[in-house]
């Protein structure tokens, strides 16, 4: 994976882009910028279309992205952009957005000290390996937990070190 080695400064600071623009800045899918997006805390300009987003703030998510893949996150927390550290799930509850087709999908959690939303793509059978002793919901698709259509069902996983 090239993306410890994107450049933040790629961007620049007084111009917006769109989610295709970012994507051939850095080489990458429109898929994996869209993902930013809606699950790694990539925030546009508005919630219009087409999406844009501001080069200042590309440039800081760029930066904590690259920085946050130099250091290894241990098990039992998510890294947190905005405490920029690896933070455990507030009350020690997780959601799983299954991709469709696909046996990968998105952790979503909030970060117990700053509330922030921290996600992470895993596969469903690490989930129990990356946060033991959270209790992890399987959400219908990729939604927000507030446009859910169906109530989701709760799978709790054995905590495997002691509090
Ligand atoms: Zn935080």
């Amino acid at each position: 994976m090239a993306r410890t080695r994107l450049n933040p400064r790629l961007a620049k600071l007084n111009r917006t882009y769109t989610t295709e623009e970012v994507a051939r800045l850095y080489n990458l899918s429109r898929e994996t910028v869209r993902r930013w997006v809606r699950f790694a805390g990539l925030h546009p300009i508005d919630g219009r279309r087409p999406t844009l987003i501001h080069g200042a703030t590309l440039q800081t998510f760029v930066a904590a992205r690259r920085e946050a893949a130099k250091r290894p996150t241990p098990a039992g927390r998510l890294h947190c952009f905005g405490c920029r550290a690896a933070r455990r799930p507030a009350l020690r509850m997780a959601d799983f957005h299954p991709s469709r087709g696909r046996g990968a999908g998105n952790i979503r959690a909030l970060c117990e000290t700053c509330g922030g939303v921290m996600n992470r793509r895993a596969r469903w059978e690490a989930v129990p390996v990356i946060l033991p002793g959270v209790e992890v919901r399987v959400m219908e698709g990729e939604g927000r937990i507030a446009e859910r259509p169906t109530p989701p069902a709760t799978v709790a996983f054995n905590e495997d070190e002691n509090p």
